[in-house]
């Protein structure tokens, strides 16, 4: 599965975003399933309101949403690449992830101690971009002098790997995260192999008081400046109230939203982003049985998306009968999009797009 690992400076709230992430598709356990695989691990359903109309339509028994899995990863301070407070322990967690949310702080609260004794998101966010910027160069110029011998013993594969490294190495050594060096599509594979920590993903979560959370503060708004700047997204919420949204039913939730002024759950917006940040797409099965969705990335061809639901499926893929959603949807279901001729058999070369309902066809 795909993976969003949650960092952020000590206190300013990952672990009440945490819980609140898990504990929310708990209590909605019928319609959002979710495990937690260990403590600070979370698998999280998306919330789409496609497969509920989907569902409807079909009469579907049974709704299951597609996931995604957050990581709590605490103990980023500054100094961890120098082995400070988890320091390589927590640089090797975030290794794993496919991308960062990355939590700053945007709440006053003189209870609340703050590590650097300052309330400044922006400067939050340098510092720990800078640890994971050391933490990059220390890895490179270790990798380096491995590789620079490998190249003199004739590795062709090295060659395209020194290359590479040198480049984000430039980019690091410029003060400035890896994630900006152009990389060529024939690069890309070798270039991802490096897992470095400053290129992958990044989405900021601005944590504000309860009174912001509908229009966000000041605070969040230089954050805001800073991720357009760099290109990154941000979403506003507040940890405290999605901390007690996840404790109420749904109808409760729904009127304590109303009241703050908010239309969904601020941790839709972060699992939604989340799910953009990795550039996943959705497609959906539809029948009497079950509506479900299921999560590839951009660009999948039609019998690696049919290898999601088992690798029988790939093996053995003949065709995939297609139906777009907006056909499935105005058109009232399968059968009457079928008549309309709306229904397209796509063979092995096919692009699945976003919100594809499919049926595979496949030899066993
Ligand atoms: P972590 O160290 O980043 O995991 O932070 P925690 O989630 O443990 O939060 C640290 C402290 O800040 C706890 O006492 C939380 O209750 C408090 N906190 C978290 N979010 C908010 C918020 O939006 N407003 C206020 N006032 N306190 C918060």
């Amino acid at each position: 599965g795909f993976k969003v690992g949650i960092v952020g400076l000590p206190n300013v709230g990952k672990s009440t975003l945490f819980n609140a992430l898990t504990k929310t598709a708990a209590a909605q356990a019928a319609n959002f399933p979710f495990c937690t695989i260990e403590p600070n691990v979370g698998d999280v359903a998306v919330p789409d309101d496609r497969l509920d109309k989907l569902a409807a339509i079909a009469k579907s028994a049974q709704i299951i949403p597609t996931r995604i899995t957050f990581v709590d990863i605490a103990g980023l301070v500054k100094g961890a690449s120098k082995g400070e407070g988890l320091g390589n322990q927590f640089l090797a967690n975030i290794r794993e992830v496919d991308a960062i949310a990355h939590v700053l702080r945007c709440f006053e609260d003189g209870d609340v101690v703050h590590v650097d004794g300052r309330i400044d998101p922006v400067a939050d966010a340098e510092t720990i971009e800078t640890e994971l910027m050391l933490a990059d160069i220390e890895s490179l110029e270790k990798r380096l002098q491995n590789i620079t011998r490998k190249v003199r013993g004739g590795d062709k594969d090295a060659v395209q790997q020194e290359r590479l490294m040198k480049a984000a190495m430039a980019m690091l050594e410029d003060g400035k995260p890896a994630r900006l060096v152009d990389v060529s599509d024939e690069d890309r594979k070798a270039w991802d192999m490096l897992q470095l920590l400053t290129t992958k993903p990044v989405l900021y979560v601005c944590n504000v008081a309860e009174e912001d959370a509908a229009n966000g503060n000041a605070l969040s708004d230089a954050v805001g400046q800073m991720a357009a700047a760099q290109g990154n997204s941000h979403v506003v919420i507040s940890a405290r109230i999605e901390e007690e949204i996840s404790q109420l039913d749904a109808d409760e939730a729904q009127e304590f939203l109303a009241e703050m002024g908010l239309e969904e759950p601020g941790l839709d917006r972060v699992i939604r982003a989340g799910y953009e940040l990795l550039q996943l797409q959705t497609y959906f099965t539809v029948g009497p049985k079950e509506a479900r969705a299921w999560t590839i990335t951009r660009g999948t061809l039609a019998p690696q998306a049919a290898g999601v639901i088992h690798g029988d499926f790939e093996k053995g893929f003949i065709r995939a009968e297609t139906i777009a959603y907006d056909d499935y949807v105005s058109l009232g279901g399968e059968n009457p999009a079928k008549e309309a001729g709306k229904m397209r058999a796509e063979g092995k070369g096919y692009t699945v797009k976003d919100g594809d309902v499919l049926h595979f066809l496949f030899n066993t």
